[in-house]
């Protein structure tokens, strides 16, 4: 099998030779993967049809839509995110030039998964070129139609000495995993996230790990419940649930259960019709073997809406479930599938409880008409982002980073984030080689008195005295 080493190779000979770095080479790039998003629509439609039954309104709006956002706002503030940022110094260095140069890495390597295989390959590709480096990309093997698409794509776009794409599964990733990267961004599971950290480590490679995880979503009393069932199905049953942000499960009262219930099943009925199978807005599982974990999952608690499956389609209904049990097997994995179970609590302590003896997620939710319930759940939980009243809308504002903690991932990206990911930081001072005078109180024989000036010419003081007493 091949080893990669010639293709990474290629590509440090080209970053190296400093191809990727002006400006003018970066637009040009990003000008034409918008160019290959514009002209290959009906193409990206079509693979992700095949792939995951991804309606056309969902291709749109999850995946195209959001890639070309990214490349615009990168094309039209780049000079701007490009440029040394300058700082403020100290009295020995006042008479030089100080300033924070973004560099680009080197050669990166992206690794994407398959729920949204175009967003999650392209976007990061977005800022890695932004930021002036090669790039290899690895899209899942999972989502093969798309696989083939872009492989065939992105070389007849981008420049082929500098962004590469690798095709296959584990033995191939595994394989490029043993060359030198100079940063891997991976989106992924937490369990792949561990093999491609350990990976990393062994060059010292940083990494940024996009996981998933299990999102909670407290729904308060004093919900407008027909509101929070249609976000919360909206939300749950985009891409047939496959969406490393939905919402995981429901927390709520047990007098409300019946009412959300009630109203997610309106929800599913008015998005979907009498039979979400016929619906074309409804996907399907990506593969036979997520086909049966998911199914498998239906076994926790009580069905109270869905629960159909067909293999042959890998179709699974838009399903609720209630009595569910924390120890049952669908509250102990993420469950990537079109199932809500929904638990009751006495109250957003026990909400807050639950939510913080598990894992940190990469989203939390509150649904309540109460700000000062909402800012508790805000205030005393931990995770990637956070949402009040809906679903994964922050995901749509790139001013927002997105990235999760702790066991749902470490790093951010989108918009300038990504930019910043893909840039070293680079601490930067220009002195003049004469003005030796100055210099020379810093030199030995040391004496106290040049102590004392020269802690007063490099220390930051503090602008007024302690307020803590
Ligand atoms: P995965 O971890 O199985 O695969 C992701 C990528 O890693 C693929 O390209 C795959 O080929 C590669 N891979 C798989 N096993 C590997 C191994 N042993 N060694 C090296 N490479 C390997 O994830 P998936 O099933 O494709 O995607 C679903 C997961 O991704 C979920 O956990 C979901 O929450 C998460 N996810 C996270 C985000 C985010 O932005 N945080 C977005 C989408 C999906």
């Amino acid at each position: 099998m091949e080893s990669y080493n010639e293709t990474v190779d290629l590509l440090r000979r080209n970053f190296l030779a400093g191809k990727t770095r002006p400006i003018q080479f970066r637009l040009s790039q990003l000008e034409a993967l918008n160019k290959l998003v514009e002209e290959n629509k009906a193409a990206l439609v079509q693979c992700l049809k095949k792939d995951l039954n991804k309606p056309p309104f969902e291709v749109e709006l999850s995946e195209l839509s959001m890639v070309q956002s990214e490349i615009n706002l990168a094309v039209n503030n780049l000079s701007t995110w490009m440029k040394d940022e300058h700082v403020s110094k100290n009295l020995a260095t006042t008479l030089d030039t100080a300033f924070i140069r973004k560099d680009p890495l080197g050669v990166v390597l992206v690794i994407s998964p398959w729920n949204y295989p175009v967003h999650l390959t392209l976007i990061p590709l977005v800022g890695a070129i932004a930021a002036g480096n090669c790039v290899v990309v690895k899209p899942s093997e999972i989502s093969q139609n798309t696989e083939k698409v872009l492989a065939d794509l992105l070389p007849r776009y981008l420049d082929k000495d500098c962004f590469t794409v690798v095709c296959g599964g584990v033995p191939e990733t595994t394989r490029l995993l043993e060359n030198k990267f100079d940063y891997i961004f991976f989106t992924g599971s937490p369990n792949v996230g561990k093999i491609i950290m350990t990976a990393a480590a062994k060059h010292l490679t940083p990494v940024t790990l996009e996981l998933g995880g299990k999102n909670p979503c407290y729904v308060h009393d004093d919900s407008d419940v027909q509101n929070a069932g249609r976000r919360i199905a909206w939300a749950k049953f985009f891409n047939a649930g496959q969406t490393c942000l939905a919402p995981d499960y429901v927390l709520c009262s047990e007098k409300y259960r019946d009412k959300l219930v009630g109203a997610i099943q309106t929800s599913i009925h008015e998005f979907y019709g009498e039979d979400p199978k016929q619906s074309p807005d409804l996907g399907r599982i990506i593969s036979e073997k997520h086909f049966l974990r998911v199914s498998a999952l239906l076994q926790s608690g009580k069905i109270v809406t869905g629960g159909q499956t067909d293999e042959s389609e890998r179709y699974i209904a838009p399903t609720v479930l209630v009595d569910v049990k924390a120890s049952d097997p669908v509250m102990n994995e993420e469950i990537f599938g079109p199932v809500l179970p929904i638990l009751t609590v006495s109250s957003v302590d026990e909400a807050i409880d639950f939510i913080n003896q598990r894992e940190r997620p990469l989203a939390a939710y509150a649904f309540s008409s109460s700000t000062q319930i909402v800012n508790q759940v805000l205030d005393r939980t931990s995770s990637g982002g956070f949402v009040a009243n809906d679903g994964f809308m922050h995901t749509t504002i790139i001013s927002l980073p997105f990235g999760g903690i702790g066991h749902s991932g470490m790093g951010m990206y989108h918009g300038k984030f990504t930019f910043d990911t893909f840039s070293h930081s680079r601490a930067c001072l220009l002195r003049s080689d004469g003005r030796e005078k100055l210099n020379e109180v810093r030199y030995p024989p040391y004496s106290e008195s040049r102590l004392g000036f020269v802690l007063y010419a490099v220390g930051a003081k503090q602008k007024s005295s302690c307020v803590l007493s």
